[in-house]
């Protein structure tokens, strides 16, 4: 298991935020990134809302010599993955990156902003690594840590990225991309989750167990044409 050395074509990289909804369920991840299914819930709202006002800011400033970039487009070749970051901070740093237009090397960090408070699962975490190692491709030098900053605590946690992190991420990365390749929406046990999740009404898990072959759009497209419309 490791890095894909021959890296990934442009058409093929997934979203970096699609990482949250892979580890909080495989068959979310598939409704809304393979079969195209979003509905909003307060929960998902109120991240939207957030993550557009971050973006909105200023897409740069300096502060106490630390150099502050949002909506950051960024990639990473070799495991096929691109987003945006909220922000990405440049601090000074003998070992970082050369910056056009600037003097001296400067080490880039992601901060990614979120709403709530901070979860038991890894899946924040992951996404903040994720940013790093694209940064890491993107400006040649190591990025060993990132931040989530919370709302719901108004806190800002540090993350190591830890090669236990990355080694997750490696294979958080290739079952996505095995899956997107099949193109095919798994079916997954209902759990607790399911009361919270933005896709419960468009899910139908009820019917899992029935139609466990047919994707959502299939079973819509086939009680379509059963009904004779
Ligand atoms: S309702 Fe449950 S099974 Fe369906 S996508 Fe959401 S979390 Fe997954």
């Amino acid at each position: 298991m490791g890095y894909n050395q021959m890296g990934y074509n442009e058409e093929d990289y997934l979203m970096i935020s699609g990482i949250q909804h892979f580890v909080f369920c495989r068959r979310q991840w598939a409704l809304i990134h393979l079969e195209g299914h979003w509905t909003e819930n307060v929960l998902t709202a109120e991240g939207r809302l957030l993550h557009d006002r971050v973006h909105d800011a200023d897409v740069r400033d300096m502060r106490g010599g630390i150099l502050t970039v949002r909506g950051l487009q960024v990639k990473n070749v070799a495991l096929g993955i691109t987003g945006t970051c909220d922000a990405v901070e440049f601090v000074p740093d003998e070992g970082g990156a050369v910056l056009f237009g600037r003097k001296g090397n400067w080490r880039p960090r992601p901060v990614e902003y979120k709403h709530g408070e901070p979860k038991i699962s890894d899946c924040d975490r992951l996404q903040a690594a994720a940013q790093a190692v694209c940064l890491e491709e993107m400006f040649c030098c190591d990025v060993p840590e990132a931040f989530l900053y919370y709302y719901g605590t108004r806190h800002r946690e540090k993350i190591s990225v830890t090669d236990e992190l990355r080694n997750r991420l490696v294979e958080i990365t290739e079952e996505m991309h095995q899956l997107y390749r099949s193109g095919h929406t798994p079916s997954v046990k209902p759990s607790a989750s399911c009361k919270n999740c933005s896709l419960k009404d468009s899910c139908l898990p009820k019917m899992l167990k029935k139609y466990r072959q047919q994707t959502v759009s299939e079973y819509i497209a086939s009680h379509i044409n059963d009904s004779g419309e």
